[in-house]
């Protein structure tokens, strides 16, 4: 077996700072006030760290804590939506996506499209918790969303992603630096409250890096995001879907890019169906330990000629019968190297309609950040400029 790679500072819990630091022998009082720095004040640079001792900041200098990764390129969309480009140690470039909820008149142009990113990925009939909503009055919450690998293996044939491969997983420490960067980025009156792992990646294909991620970012002595603010979105690898709900559980809410209603249609669009078939995804998730009152979201890209007939949504109706779901349905961004694309809109209310009939709550995500291709499946690989072609949607 490949032995684990070592652990980076920036990655570890308080408990392993006290850890590190006892070996050292140094006082554990430190621990806490080291782990402060790096994911409460976001500050890496342990010559910053006025409170650590000068021989205790000389030694995690030597080990390596530091700068790992920098925004190499921020592009603010009209909506806005921030694309921030992330140049990791090795070269690699990753991107991450700032979404600021919509607010204000006009901020919901017609009543069935969610145009809000938060409101996308919030339980909306869950009670809210009064002390971590506190934090957030008066503020735009605003939702982030993380990149897991460079480029991903999953193949899916609609995702720039997926078409680009896989290269390398993201350590947990880069999964997390991608917030403490975003978070710097906020505007003044906007409050990080949900992030949501659909960027680069398949996050449960790299569950060691994901599953310590969400540790750190949902520590209370760091940046303390509450669990049920968090999402993470698998195309569906079935045993670490279990064991994500076994490891938090069943505290971190789901997302799954189902994407059709049908083995042989799901397969054509995403190989990884031919691994773990409908019936066992189905499964897992009627297995997933959900907590009272939150739902899973289904993400369902909508890609015309492949999956968008209202027979589709009926057999989806019937497929998700009685499960505690909620639809998010997405036209297809389109992407350079397929011709793919989405269905026009009279198509995509069609869709909505048949769910909606059949009493499930069923959203279409506007895009959001088109203009700076950092919509769903637009994350591309090593910097290029956008590989966004021109595509004029009918009802756009
Ligand atoms: N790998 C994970 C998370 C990242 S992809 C997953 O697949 O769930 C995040 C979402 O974007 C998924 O639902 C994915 O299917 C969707 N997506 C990918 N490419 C897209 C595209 N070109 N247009 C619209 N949605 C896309
Ligand atoms: Fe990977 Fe998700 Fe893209 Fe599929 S949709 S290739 S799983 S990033």
């Amino acid at each position: 077996m490949k032995p684990a790679a070592p652990l980076h500072p920036i990655a570890r819990l308080p408990e392993e700072w006290r850890d590190a630091l006892a070996q050292r022998g140094e006082r554990a009082f430190a621990a806490k006030q080291i782990f402060n720095w790096i994911h409460r004040h976001g500050v890496v640079d342990p010559a910053a760290m006025t409170n650590v001792s000068a021989r205790l900041r000389a030694a995690l200098a030597e080990e390596g804590l530091g700068s790992i990764a920098e925004i190499v390129h921020v592009h603010r969309s009209a909506d806005g939506t921030r694309k921030l480009v992330v140049r990791l140690k090795d070269g690699a470039t990753i991107e991450t996506v700032l979404l600021p909820a919509v607010s204000g008149p006009g901020a919901r142009p017609e009543p069935e499209i969610d145009a809000d990113a938060a409101a996308a990925y919030d339980d909306e009939d869950e009670e809210d918790d009064p002390t971590t909503e506190e934090a957030f009055r008066g503020k735009t919450r605003v939702t982030q969303c993380i990149s897991t690998q460079v480029g991903c293996a999953m193949g899916c044939v609609f995702c720039a992603s997926g078409v680009a491969g896989w290269k390398r997983h993201l350590g947990p420490e880069e999964i997390v630096a991608q917030i403490l960067l975003g978070r710097a980025l906020l505007d003044e009156g906007e409050a990080l409250r949900n992030v949501v792992f659909m960027g680069m990646g398949e996050p449960l294909h790299n569950y060691d890096g994901t599953a310590r991620a969400l540790r750190l970012l949902t520590h209370p002595d760091g940046i303390a995001l509450s669990t049920r603010r968090v999402t993470v979105s698998t195309s569906g690898l079935v045993p670490e879907i279990a064991r994500l709900g076994r490891d938090f559980n069943g505290q971190i809410a789901l997302a799954i890019s189902l994407h059709a209603a049908d083995d042989e249609s799901r397969s054509a669009l995403m190989p990884i169906n031919k691994k773990y078939p409908l019936a066992e995804l189905l499964a897992a998730l009627k297995a997933y330990p959900m907590q009272r009152r939150r739902r899973i979201t289904i993400e369902y890209t909508l890609v015309s000629g492949k999956n968008d007939d209202v027979a589709e949504a009926q057999k989806l109706a019937r497929l998700l019968r009685g499960m505690p779901v909620k639809i998010n349905l997405i036209p297809m961004n389109p992407i350079e190297a397929s011709t793919l694309g989405p269905p026009d809109m009279a198509r995509v209310f069609a869709f909505q309609k048949a769910l909606v009939g059949s009493g499930y709550s069923c959203f279409i995500r506007r895009r959001r950040g088109d203009d700076v291709s950092a919509a769903c499946g637009q994350l591309v690989l090593l910097g290029a400029k956008p590989k966004v072609k021109a595509f004029r949607n009918s009802a756009s």
